[in-house]
């Protein structure tokens, strides 16, 4: 037998007619011979409105009870899954994380799956059931608590899962047709890819590019489970994201990300160990810093910028300022209107110039470039906020990709 692994989004099981359209293609799928487990989110902006609701009640971080909110959200949307599957005459049970046998590290809000004991679920598959997850969640087997693994864990869940059950099949059902060249919701002129590599598609969700949280296309090479990224409105083709693709593109895609701020230590003393001594405090604090650029002066002295998400900029500018005092540099700064924007094509390890042609395309639309980093497939530029959509449009056109063609 054929073992599919399905997920699908919020917006994909808003309501309830959209859930019984789920149920309708989890059934068809099944009646076609396949087992069928689905991985589901929780209903449209359900898990926002959880958040907003605590932040209503609380002004404190509370991470337990956080997580145990949070898995509400996907525990709705899989007995809803599982009864309209019921009502097409076919048998249908559902599982929450901890029940589907997901464990995870136990840092609430950010937990890693490390292992899953697939049993019920196999047991399910095997009453010839649909067995339908909730997704984005686990438990830690060491306190027993419900934990979450980050905002889009439904898209792990599933990977992870098809990994444990070496299924034939991981279908991420989205409410866009597939991967795109941009952000079609920014984009207009961006085209759907047919494929590409889980090193492309690593390097554009990491680098803002939503449709898949970057720790399922992880899942997904470490275990060689390509990803069928697909709507869940009609049947198209879809993305496949899997190891190799016929054609190297230069310019895959390009990504943007608004969801960072950057962090200025001015008049930073010009001496071995003072980066150390900057991002050592942050690293303890959790913050995961992105981006780094230190300019050199000439009066023994630096200035050192850095971006940080903007959930952990609190807590980066409170160690910053620790830090500067007791440095003894000068002020710290902070600028929330920034966004970065990135170019990504596995072509780029063997084809030069593509970098000059992106600061050159920027500069022509009259963009500030504040900070630049890349890596063998990827560029990223640093741009004002305000300018990112344009930054973004100008680059998919200018690059070649408006009409699908790489550059
Ligand atoms: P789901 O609820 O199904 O998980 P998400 O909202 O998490 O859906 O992800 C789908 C969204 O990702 C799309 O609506 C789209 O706006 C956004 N997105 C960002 N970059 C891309 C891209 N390169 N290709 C397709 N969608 C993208
Ligand atoms: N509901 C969670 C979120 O909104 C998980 C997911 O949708 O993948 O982030
Ligand atoms: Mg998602």
């Amino acid at each position: 037998m054929t073992l599919v692994v399905h997920k699908y989004g919020g917006t994909s099981v808003a309501d309830a007619d959209r859930i019984r359209s789920v149920a309708k293609r989890i059934v068809d799928s099944y009646n076609e011979g396949n087992g069928v487990v689905a991985v589901v989110s929780a209903m449209g902006r359900r898990t926002d409105e959880l958040l907003g609701l605590a932040a209503e009640v609380s002004d404190r971080s509370h991470p337990r009870e956080m997580d145990m909110l949070l898995t509400a959200g996907e525990r709705v949307t899989m007995a809803l899954v599982a009864m309209a599957i019921q009502d097409l005459g076919v048998a249908a049970t559902s599982f929450t994380g901890s029940q589907a046998g997901i464990l995870t590290t136990g840092k609430h809000g950010q937990a890693e799956i490390v292992e899953i004991r697939a049993d019920r679920v196999r047991e399910g598959l095997d009453e010839g059931k649909v067995v339908i997850v909730a997704g984005f969640q686990g438990v830690d087997p060491a306190s027993k608590d419900v934990t979450t693994l980050g905002r889009g864990g439904s898209d792990a869940t599933a990977v992870a899962l098809a990994a444990a059950l070496s299924a034939d099949r991981c279908e991420i059902y989205t409410d866009v047709d597939g991967v795109f060249t941009a952000d079609p919701r920014v984009v207009p002129a961006a085209t759907k890819l047919l494929e590409l590599t889980y090193e492309e598609m690593l390097e554009l969700a990491s680098a803002g590019a939503g449709v898949l949280m970057p720790r399922s296309v992880e899942f997904g090479r470490r275990f060689g489970i390509p990803i069928h990224v697909r709507s869940s409105f009609h049947g198209g083709e879809g993305t496949l994201v899997k190891e190799e693709t016929m054609e190297q593109a230069v310019v895959r895609g390009i990504a943007h990300d608004e969801s960072e701020a950057k962090l200025t230590i001015s008049r930073v003393p010009d001496t071995p160990g003072v980066a150390a001594s900057v991002f050592e405090p942050l690293a303890a604090a959790g913050v995961n810093v992105d981006m780094i650029v230190q300019n050199v002066s000439h009066d023994g002295s630096t200035d050192i910028s850095f971006t940080v998400p903007i959930s952990m900029l609190d807590v980066a500018e409170r160690e910053a300022r620790t830090v500067a005092e007791a440095i003894d540099a000068g002020s710290v700064s902070v600028d929330k209107d920034i966004a970065k924007v990135t170019v990504v094509g596995i072509g780029m390890k063997t084809e030069s110039g593509i970098a000059s042609r992106m600061f050159r395309i920027l500069a022509d639309h009259d963009i500030n470039i504040q900070m630049i980093s890349t890596s063998p497939i990827r560029i990223s530029c640093v741009v004002a906020g305000d300018r990112v959509s344009e930054a973004v449009k100008a680059l998919h056109s200018g690059l070649g990709l408006d009409d699908g063609a790489s550059a």
